[in-house]
């Protein structure tokens, strides 16, 4: 089995690109997905997070308080540190997990969906890096319109995370999404063609 890790900036159209690589037929794993599934109550991830940060992170019923908890990471990089730690293992086994049951059932390719692919390192359980890429003015846009946030939260979440162009150094292939979808389409229907040429 082939599998692509994509990844991006936020709103640069990760999400986009992996239902068109789904149309063609990849098993898509959603890291994303996995992260929510990871901390819900009862889950290994969520009781290793309650015993790290107090019962005073949960909401009535158990469900983790995200906002609390996003706060607290927002503004101490030790406590960020400390809440990756422990999630992205699980997180990562997960994914494997998926992935090795995928290619058990006969999957050709698969997709590791992963926004933070290369900052965590997880490059190592890809074939090749895909780089879902738009222009700081569209980014900046996109995600205005579809978090309906101001400008300036816009720039707050960019900003607070790798840059898309530092991004690009670590991509095999790179989709250039800042023109209509079909153009998109159109460089991810290649790629794909070059998948298949070389297996
Ligand atoms: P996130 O990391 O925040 O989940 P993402 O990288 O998955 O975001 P998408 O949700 O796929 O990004 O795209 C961001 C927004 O931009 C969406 O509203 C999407 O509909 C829109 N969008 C994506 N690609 C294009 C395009 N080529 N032209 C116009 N709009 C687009």
């Amino acid at each position: 089995m082939y599998t692509i890790g994509l990844t991006g900036g936020i709103a640069s159209g990760k999400s986009t690109v992996s239902a068109m690589l789904a149309q063609l037929g990849a098993v898509i794993v959603d890291t994303d997905k996995i992260a929510r599934e990871i901390v819900e109550p009862g889950q290994p991830a969520w009781q290793d997070i309650v015993a790290a940060f107090g019962e005073g992170c949960l909401l009535p019923g158990g469900y983790l308080n995200r906002k609390m908890l996003g706060d607290l990471i927002f503004s101490d990089k030790n406590k960020r540190r400390l809440l990756d730690e422990i999630t992205h293992p699980y997180i990562q086994n997960t994914a494997q997990q998926a992935l090795d049951a995928a290619e058990r059932q006969g999957a050709k390719v698969a997709v590791l969906d992963a926004p933070l692919l290369i900052e965590v390192g997880w490059q190592f359980m890809v074939q090749a890096v895909w780089v879902v890429y738009v222009d700081a003015q569209k980014q900046v846009s996109r995600l205005m319109q579809r978090d309906k946030i101001s400008c300036s939260q816009a720039l707050d979440r960019i900003g607070s995370q790798m840059s898309l162009r530092d991004k690009l150094s670590y991509a095999d292939v790179v989709i250039d999404n800042n023109k209509e979808l079909a153009a998109t389409r159109q460089q991810v229907i290649i790629a794909w063609q070059g998948i298949a040429a070389n297996q």
